[in-house]
């Protein structure tokens, strides 16, 4: 059986305890490897190789690091299909969304933080009339922690190391254990890229154990963590006296509001995807659908048609729409959202069950499912699914659909659908989110802030955002 090791100042390593953990094929159910169950000895051990390599990293020039993080990047690319095969085995996502998404924009990720870098720039304040000059300077804080989770493996994981890294720091992360697979298969395009042994080491195991580890520890300045709101809340719990810089991207419930004057092929389609991307494991999929009155019957019929034609199936068949999900335990709580839904007297309009895929019988498949509320404060409206489960309702007017949009603990993201642009700047000012796409959904610039507001998190990645996280600010105050 694999096992896959730490990666540890360049090496890669066993755990100190040799402890492990098994590591589950989503789309056959069975164990296909073995990873760390890493204890905080190895996170200490990271740290050591992290903090050695400090000094050197931060002082060498950003065109050096600007050439490795694009090397990394280029090498990405050129294994494009061994990191797609093997995200998609780990995670259970179709291939054809690792090809086209999740690898290229890891690629993306470093490509984009080594470029800028190099443009990265502080501010200077001439304090007139008192013969004063002031620079800030932005220097890396040190050690970082990056943690992420498994419904975008690579994508995420690179989406913190790539700034971290471009900023100067050297890294402590841990990639979830469900979906360890890509983030081991990086450590050796790191080395084979040059990068500095002990700039990045990564941790495998359990979030309770090394994540933990992690986050408590004393010399880890920054956590960058994205994943569960319950586990953020935890982070920023133990973190508070330690004054700790925390950057937490969480969980969502997002509004996908359809107006009656939209392009309606154009959402109908982008629904499809806003709605079951990713078996609808993605932090930003709009999982309240809220529908116009006047347009919502045809909607119904049309989009019910649409989903009942997606193809679940075997990731590595590439017309597969939907994949499986990522483990056991996720899909019984997807499916208890359904059990919910029924109890609340939520009609399933479509899906619902799970679906056995020949030869895989014991893969975590379901049905893409939706359901139909009438009112917009049952759970299943209210509690992140995270699965291929969407609900719909009718509204009548704007202010009634904002109200309900917002009526949510969470505030990541919203999408709208209007041609009326006062309705688009209204309502973009209104709701309460940290992105909104108008017309569109998860169409990414790389540049912009990232992040939600309420319980979906604090702080912005994305562009300078996340290379302002990962420097601290000094004033430098000169009197001449
Ligand atoms: P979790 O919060 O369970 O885990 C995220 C990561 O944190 C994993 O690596 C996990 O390890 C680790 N972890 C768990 N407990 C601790 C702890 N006490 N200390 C340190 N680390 C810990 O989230 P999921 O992996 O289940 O991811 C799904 C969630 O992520 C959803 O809520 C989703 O909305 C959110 N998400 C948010 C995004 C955003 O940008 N806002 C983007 C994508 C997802 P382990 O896997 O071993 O438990």
């Amino acid at each position: 059986m694999h096992r896959i090791q730490n990666y540890i100042n360049g090496s890669f390593i066993n755990p100190i305890q040799d402890n492990w953990i098994d590591n589950y094929c989503p789309a056959n159910g069975e164990v296909y490897g073995q990873i760390p169950n890493s204890s905080k000895e190895d996170v200490e051990n990271a740290y050591i190789a992290a903090k050695s390599a400090f000094p050197v990293w931060s002082q060498t020039t950003l065109e050096e690091r600007s050439r490795i993080l694009i090397k990394i990047s280029e090498l990405l690319e050129d294994n494009l299909q061994g990191f797609a095969e093997a995200e998609s085995k780990d995670n259970g996502k179709p291939i054809s969304l690792a090809i086209s998404v999740d690898i290229p924009r890891a690629a993306s990720n470093f490509r984009f933080f080594g470029n800028a870098i190099t443009q990265f720039a502080s501010e200077s304040h001439e304090s007139v009339g008192q013969q004063a000059v002031n620079y800030t300077l932005r220097q890396p804080i040190g050690v970082v922690g990056c943690i992420s989770p498994w419904n975008l493996p690579l994508y995420l994981f690179t989406w913190k190391i790539a700034p971290a890294i471009a900023a100067g720091n050297c890294v402590v992360a841990k990639p979830s254990e469900v979906t360890p697979m890509t983030a081991y298969l990086l450590g050796e395009i790191c080395n084979e890229a040059g990068l500095p042994k002990g700039v990045l080491n990564i941790v495998h195991g359990l979030g309770t154990t090394s994540g933990q580890a992690i986050v408590v520890h004393p010399d880890i300045k920054a956590i960058s963590f994205t994943g569960g709101t319950a586990t953020g809340i935890h982070i920023a719990k133990v973190t508070a006296p330690m004054f700790k810089k925390l950057s937490l991207e969480l969980g969502g419930k997002n509004p996908n509001i359809i107006f009656a004057d939209c392009d309606y092929k154009d959402m109908l389609d982008t629904t499809i995807r806003s709605s079951f991307a990713n078996q609808g494991q993605i932090c930003l999929c709009g999982s309240r659908i809220f529908v116009e009155a006047s347009i919502y019957e045809m909607f119904k019929t049309d989009f019910v048609k649409k989903v009942k034609e997606l193809k679940v199936g075997h990731p590595s068949e590439s017309d597969t729409n939907i994949g499986a999900l990522v483990s056991k335990p996720h899909l019984e709580k997807v499916m208890s959202y359904i059990d919910i839904a029924k109890e609340e007297k939520a009609a399933v309009l479509c899906g619902g069950n799970k679906v056995t895929v020949q030869g895989y019988e014991n893969g975590y498949y379901l049905e893409p499912t939706v359901i139909e509320v009438s009112t917009d404060e049952c759970r299943v409206n209210q509690e992140e699914i995270f699965g291929p489960v969407v609900t719909i309702m009718a509204f009548e007017t704007e202010d009634n659909v904002l109200q309900m949009a917002n009526k949510v603990k969470y505030g990541l993201s919203a999408t709208l659908w209007t041609n009326n642009l006062k309705r688009t700047m209204r309502m973009s000012n209104q709701l309460q989110a940290g992105i909104i796409w108008v017309n569109t959904w998860m169409m990414r610039d790389l540049r912009t802030p990232f992040g939600g507001v309420k319980a979906s998190g604090v702080g912005r990645e994305g562009g300078f955002e996340a290379l302002r996280f990962f420097t601290e600010a000094k004033n430098v105050c000169i009197k001449y």
